[in-house]
């Protein structure tokens, strides 16, 4: 995302800066504070202003040292950035939703320049609109529309294909035969008219050798289609196999970062509808496309020879039927876009009303919704019913307009037939010509469209492939022996560089140290957890692992150190000896049992008719919770970890399953670095120490009686905890 637009030399002079005054941030503002659009203005932020630009002429200005903070807040439909000066908010800036995360990142930047900071707010993230054409950007970094237009479509498309030239020689070959059988049709068709039919002493076996000619024309194209069809497919197909697998590689190894940034949908997305997508560009296009250059070129070469005169006279309309067709394809692409527009308001309006249907009945408002999905049932059909006219109309007109070149062939050939410069023959061969070169200029035309598509899809894919993982082995990158002693070193880390989600962590953890997290949801827990196991570096301060930096640790050597329980269990679909293996697929069955038998899930595997070789189906769905977690707690007491992540390991448990996991989870425990959350605070009793994360900060320190005497924000929770089960308690009594 840009914070830093360039600036015209006007605007920069409508700055006048000062000596020693630097613009850090420079970015679009689109409305004014009353709500208004308003365009070609900047918001410019120096190490000392905050300056308000518009068409080159400074409006505002303000001194950041004046204010206490400047925060970016999001409103309805818009946002806006205020100043604090002794209690009161000053707006400074609105600005439409498209800017939102640009002015989150611009109030980060502002808060560390006023703290002295040398640290800037960056952002990775994509811009979600084209500044040149304003369309919605389909998630790639730059616009396909404006960047890659013409530029580098057949590169990419060559670039995709290179690694393919084996399977692309038969396309070739096939491709060429389509031509010249085409090109052959109408030739063999004039001399069947010239020599036989319009002949008077027509030949009948000459008659039978031209009919046979043309039936064999026309089954080698049929063939040759078939052929050219499966190479087509098939190659289509091969890509994108190739494609899903390098992407799904690619996937697994980006950071997290990048993955929850993109969504899953987006993500499965990219993997099956645009590699489909090339599939089918290989197909339906691909596979005509270099038949059709060919033969366009051909037809034109082929007429001059024939007849120039006439190809000159079929040709005069080319350019014509060209714009025109150009014109109707825009204008019915605009069309159809707007019914699919209006087409989705009403299926959401229904989707929306019948998943919601009791609190409309609820809340009495079946009238009204009905009026409202009337309204829009309307507005669809009105703008179906007008393309549907349009279509009616104007299509039969088009194919006049594209066919007028035919008719001025047959009408100056049909002259010179009766003034017998000209057979039927040849002239019916000119005809079937013409009519081809406007088929394909009908298809060309139609091209650009198709290849906008695959650059798109071909920008999406790149944009996966390009990515660099955040979390990779450096060149330090190394396997010291690892007991499990753990030091937060002033450390702060956000998903977000304008929005920290931890700050100033200080953290010693001996090895074998049970520590449980405490805090408010949303406090910040699971990110500490996040930085522990390295799903993401921090970014100011140090984590250390046995006095050595986490970011020099080889990653994979330092995940099977690891072990993991989390509330929610993912097992993978496949037996229960495979899922507790999974951790050290090299595991012996003793072993699994064993560790099994440790976790208390020995019991009821044993229990089951398939026993260890039970399928547990997709995420372990045939198995109860407390079961899923015993199987988790076997797998992590096989992988023997040194740290161990236990994530909210008992919550909604009942009585009995809680107890087995208790005692799995202590032989699990002891002796190992373990970094506990839990949101029953009775669970954390047994941590040596417990941390209380608050307002992005560890807020308080020490064991469950020493937290409790110091009467702070853990003896709140606990107090509160305590009196939510009383009230529960009396409730159910
Ligand atoms: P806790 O575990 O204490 O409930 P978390 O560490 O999960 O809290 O979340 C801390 C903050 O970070 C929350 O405001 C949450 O919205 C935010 N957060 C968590 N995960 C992400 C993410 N992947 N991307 C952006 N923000 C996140």
């Amino acid at each position: 995302m840009i914070l830093k637009f360039e600036l015209s030399k006007e605007e920069l002079a409508a700055l006048s800066l000062e000596a020693q005054e630097e613009v850090f941030y420079a970015v679009p503002y689109d409305c004014d504070l009353s709500g208004n659009y308003v365009k070609n203005a900047f918001t410019v932020v120096t190490n000392k202003r905050l300056i308000l630009l518009h068409n080159a002429v400074k409006e505002k200005e303000y001194l950041l040292a004046d204010y206490g903070a400047v925060k970016a807040e999001p409103r309805i439909n818009c946002g806006v950035l205020y100043g604090v000066k002794d209690g009161q908010d000053y707006l400074i800036v609105r600005y439409t939703s498209k800017h939102l995360a640009r002015y989150a990142y611009v109030a980060r930047g502002i808060t560390l320049i006023k703290s002295g900071s040398t640290e800037r707010a960056m952002s990775e993230e994509n811009e979600k609109t084209c500044f040149v054409c304003g369309r919605a950007l389909p998630g790639t970094k730059e616009c396909p529309h404006c960047n890659g237009k013409y530029r580098g479509v057949l590169q990419q498309l060559f670039g995709l294909l290179a690694s393919y030239k084996k399977q692309m020689v038969p396309i070739l070959i096939f491709m060429l035969l389509t031509a010249v059988v085409t090109l052959l049709g109408p030739e063999v068709q004039k001399h069947l008219l010239d020599d036989v039919l319009y002949k008077e002493d027509s030949n009948f076996s000459l008659a039978i050798l031209f009919l046979l000619a043309m039936f064999f024309v026309g089954i080698a194209g049929a063939a040759i289609n078939i052929g050219k069809s499966y190479c087509c497919s098939k190659l289509g197909s091969v890509i994108a196999k190739d494609l899903r697998s390098k992407l799904y590689q690619k996937i697994q190894m980006l950071s997290l970062s990048y993955i929850h940034e993109k969504r899953p949908g987006a993500l499965m997305n990219r993997l099956m509808h645009d590699t489909g997508r090339i599939r089918s560009f290989m197909e339906d296009i691909f596979c005509n496309l270099f038949t059709v250059c060919i033969m366009f070129v051909a037809v034109v070469l082929y007429m001059l020879i024939l007849n120039w005169k006439l190809a000159v006279i079929a040709f005069i309309f080319v350019p014509i039927a060209a714009v025109v067709s150009m014109l109707w394809r825009k204008n019915i692409h605009r069309r159809f876009r707007l019914q699919g527009k209006k087409s989705d308001n009403v299926h959401s309006a229904l989707q929306d009303v019948i998943s919601g249907m009791n609190v409309v009945k609820g809340y009495g408002k079946e009238k009204d919704e009905s009026e409202k999905f009337n309204l829009y049932s309307d507005v669809f059909a009105n703008v179906q019913k007008r393309n549907e006219v349009f279509w009616a109309m104007f299509f039969p007109l088009l194919n006049f307009l594209m066919g007028v070149g035919v008719y001025l062939v047959i009408f100056s050939g049909g002259r010179e037939v009766l003034g017998e410069t000209m057979t039927v023959g040849e002239l019916m061969q000119f005809v079937n010509y013409t009519s081809m070169l406007y088929m394909y200029l009908g298809w060309l035309n139609n091209l650009p469209r198709h290849l906008m598509d695959l650059v798109t899809s071909t920008e999406r894919i790149n944009d996966i492939m390009t990515q660099e993982p955040k979390i990779k082995n450096t060149e330090k990158a190394c396997k010291p022996e690892i007991t499990g002693a753990i030091e937060f070193k002033n450390a702060s880390f956000g998903y977000h560089s304008y929005e920290p989600v931890v700050e100033e962590i200080n953290l010693t953890v001996k090895p074998g140290e049970m520590i449980g997290l405490v805090g408010a949801s949303g406090a910040g827990k699971s990110t500490l957890i996040n930085l522990i196991m390295h799903l993401y570096d921090v970014d100011g301060g140090e984590l250390m692992v046995d006095g050595v930096n986490i970011k020099d640790i080889d990653i994979d050597y330092f995940h099977s150190k690891i072990g993991v329980v989390l509330q929610e269990t993912f097992l993978f679909s496949g037996t229960i000896f495979n899922n507790i293996r999974y951790a050290k697929p090299d595991a012996t069955e003793e072993e699994v049992i064993k560790a099994a038998k440790m976790a208390n899930a020995h019991d009821f595997i044993t229990r089951m008719p398939d026993g260890y070789n039970t399928y547990v189906g997709e995420k372990g769905s045939r198995l109860s919770g407390g079961e899923r977690q015993r199987i988790a707690i076997a797998r992590a007491i096989l992988n023997n970890p040194k740290i161990l992540i236990l994530d909210e390991a008992t919550a909604s448990l009942d009585t009995e399953s809680e107890y087995l996991i208790q005692t799995a989870l202590e032989r699990l425990t002891s002796g190992k670095t373990t970094f506990a959350i839990a949101h029953r605070l009775s669970t954390l009793k047994n941590a040596d120490r417990l941390v209380v994360i608050d307002k992005h900060r560890i807020a308080e320190m020490g064991s469950h009686d020493e937290l409790m005497a110091q009467k702070g924000i853990y003896y709140g929770l606990v107090t509160a905890q305590l009196e939510m089960q009383a009230k529960k308690e009396t409730a159910s009594a």
